[in-house]
């Protein structure tokens, strides 16, 4: 049976050294603070918003939270994001997605300056992680390498496959897993004979979004699965895009949902924000 990767575990002990840092921080009298933007109500958007909050109140990270209605227009949301940027007590700024259809999501992410992009979604700091220079990451792939490191999986020769493009998850996964001298196959829903491909992995990296649509026909005996999809179920239960109960039994460790890829990222969220003061 695989080894569990404990998502809950390690994200609670990358907390616990950030909170450290900061109090090391404060006590030299530098605060970190990060800028929290809503547009809207949706309902999953409060619920990461709130996360990210609860999680800075307990680093000693001091949040700003601006809640702005529906209406909200782009000049609105961009103005404001002119003023954070210029302000100097504010370190970071997260502006929650998805945004009102109305405003151009790639306008926005765009407007914030990569020394304050948290998020790790600014084309510059794309490019920086594309051509190997320092800049933020995005959290969720971020986290995946933690998982990895924290629970000794070697990363480097290995053969990592990672299924799912998206500018998000896949595609800053796969430079990762390049930057930790991987051998790298991305595939997406183009590609043929999926199985084929995710069989040679070593490391199988899982995001497309889709349930339990991975199963043991895709994963190679003794494999590292790494699942990021959630979803609810028809009884409201979380799963993941991996097939957990048929695919754990054939693998050597395997992340779980929820507890696995999930808590890593607000973790890596908020070592962004730590970063972000220097
Ligand atoms: P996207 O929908 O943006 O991307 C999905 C990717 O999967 C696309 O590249 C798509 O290919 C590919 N794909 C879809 N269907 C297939 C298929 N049948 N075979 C092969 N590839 C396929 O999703 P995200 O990357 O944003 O998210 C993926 C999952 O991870 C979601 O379940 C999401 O909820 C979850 N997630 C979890 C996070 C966490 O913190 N745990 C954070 C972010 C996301 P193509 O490009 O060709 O369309």
């Amino acid at each position: 049976m695989a080894n569990i990767i404990d998502g809950k575990a390690i994200s609670a002990q990358i907390k616990e050294e950030l909170k450290e840092k900061v109090a090391v921080m404060e006590a030299e009298g530098r605060q970190v603070t990060l800028a929290v933007i809503q547009v809207g109500s949706d309902p999953a958007s409060s619920v990461y918003v709130g996360n990210k909050k609860k999680a800075c109140a307990y680093i000693g990270i001091r949040s700003l939270s601006y809640e702005l209605e529906e209406k909200t227009t782009e000049e609105e949301l961009l103005a404001l994001i002119g003023e954070l940027n210029n302000r100097e007590d504010v370190n970071g700024i997260l502006v929650q997605l998805p945004l009102p259809s109305h405003i151009e999501e790639d306008k926005i992410i765009k407007a914030i300056r990569p020394e304050k992009d948290v998020d790790g979604f600014h084309p510059q700091s794309v490019g920086a992680l594309c051509i190997g220079q320092p800049g933020f990451v995005s959290c969720t792939p971020a986290g995946i390498i933690q998982l990895l490191k924290r629970s000794g999986i070697e990363i480097a020769g290995k053969e990592c496959v990672v299924v799912g493009r998206s500018n998000i998850v896949g595609k800053p996964m796969a430079l990762l897993l390049l930057r930790e001298n991987a051998t790298v196959t991305v595939a997406h829903s183009k590609t043929k004979d999926l199985k084929d491909v995710t069989r040679r992995a070593d490391i199988l990296v899982v995001a497309v979004g889709r349930p339990k649509m991975i199963t043991k026909e895709y994963v190679k005996e003794g494999a590292v699965v790494i699942d990021v999809g959630i979803h609810r179920n028809a009884e409201n239960k979380l799963c993941g895009d991996v097939d957990y109960d048929d695919v754990a039994p054939i693998c050597s460790a395997i992340t779980p949902v929820p507890g696995g890829v999930g808590p890593m990222t607000i973790a890596m969220l908020m070592n962004n924000c730590v970063e972000s003061i220097k």
